[in-house]
């Protein structure tokens, strides 16, 4: 049996020191923030080149805390993608705020910036990029964009640490870039976790106060804050886990071109990494026509496969008040029809790709 992912793979490869990690927290009884935290904070931040890193216990309260850092509440608009996972939209509803969908373009799945300006309204507020299964969103017109309507860019960075865009990582050229730790992340908590990567002193410091009851000192509460806390374990599992990610990314980037030079002759659509971009295969999403039917062949084979996603967030019933209908984005709405994550995660073999390109050659 092949399956999409596999995290036991990778804990059995880092157990021991995993286990020295944890140890230590149990020992200091520093379980929620502390110095682990604190050091993972300015180890990822550092990563992906941005200067404060705020962790959290959640890539939602990731995106969360950054789009009220932002100023964003009720009445305000904030751009986005339909062609997502649901926390991207969540979020902007948290905060009273309404989510105005863009479509993506067909090659990356990721906003499609000739459509941006024409959603722009006095109430836009902030655009909210995806960088899609680890491929950038094209961040040049987005920047531009942005300047010059005066609008906060926040990245969705969940599925994107160490991607580039033009030479650049992801995460830091907008105002905020929110990243999630969840397990089966390119670096993955044992838990929950997240973080907001941002260049702005200010703004970080109110991170800090958002994410823990909106205290400036212990028990002075300025703001309406959250407790969204990361555990000290998780802080101490991702410190140790960071300093595997390139070779993690690497090993993804390997098994994409495997995949793509087994499946070049083959009926499926493959993904794309755009001259310059730095794809770093979150998922290795293929498209086909008869996607549910390649889904159960391929599981006939002992080979599974996942959606990312099967229906995009403004056909979803949570969203029907925003008022959006079938046929409002075309290009989101067939590719959730179409989408078909095959295995990827770094422990997975050649001869396992071999076989599972085998089979989807095989399939008529
Ligand atoms: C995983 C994910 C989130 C949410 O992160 P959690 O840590 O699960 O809360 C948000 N956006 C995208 C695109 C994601 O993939």
């Amino acid at each position: 049996m092949i399956p999409v992912v596999d995290l036991k793979l990778q804990y059995a490869s880092i157990e021991e020191e995993i286990q020295k990690a944890i140890n230590k927290v149990l020992k200091s009884s520093q379980y929620i923030l502390g110095e682990e935290v604190q050091k993972f904070e300015e180890e990822f931040s550092s990563y992906v080149g941005g200067k404060f890193g705020v962790a959290v216990n959640s890539g939602t309260s990731a995106l969360h805390l950054a789009l009220l850092a932002a100023g964003i509440g009720p009445g305000d608009e904030v751009i986005t993608v339909p062609a997502t996972f649901v926390a991207t939209a969540a979020a902007i509803v948290y905060c009273g705020a309404r989510p105005v969908f863009v479509d993506v373009q067909p090659e990356t799945l990721t906003i499609d910036t000739t459509q941006l300006e024409a959603a722009i309204t006095p109430r836009t507020k902030a655009i909210l990029p995806v960088h899609l299964y680890g491929h950038p969103a094209d961040m040049k017109p987005i920047l531009e964009i942005s300047d010059k309507h005066g609008l906060a860019v926040i990245e969705d960075a969940a599925q994107a640490h160490g991607a580039e865009y033009q030479g650049q990582r992801l995460g830091c050229m907008g105002n905020y870039g929110c990243f999630s730790f969840y397990p089966s992340k390119n670096l993955g908590a044992y838990g929950e976790a997240g973080m907001v990567v941002t260049n702005d002193k200010e703004a970080a410091e109110r991170l800090r106060m958002l994410r823990d009851w909106g205290q400036s000192r212990k028990y002075h509460h300025d703001v309406l804050g959250f407790n969204y806390r990361m555990d000290g374990i998780q802080g101490a599992v991702l410190r140790v886990k960071l300093r595997y990610l390139e070779d993690w990314i690497e090993a993804r980037r390997k098994h994409a071109e495997r995949y793509q030079r087994l499946l070049s002759s083959s009926q499926l659509g493959l993904p794309v990494e755009i001259s310059g971009n730095r794809h770093v295969y979150y998922v290795y999403v293929v498209r086909s026509k008869q996607r549910d039917k390649l889904q159960k062949y391929l599981l006939e084979k002992d080979i599974h496969s996942a959606i990312h996603y099967p229906h995009p967030v403004h056909l979803e019933e949570a969203f029907q008040d925003l008022g959006y209908s079938e046929g409002a984005f075309p290009v989101a709405e067939q590719a959730a029809k179409e989408v078909l994550s095959l295995p990827m995660y770094p422990e997975l073999r050649d001869d396992q790709i071999e076989m599972i390109a085998e089979a989807v050659q095989a399939f008529k």
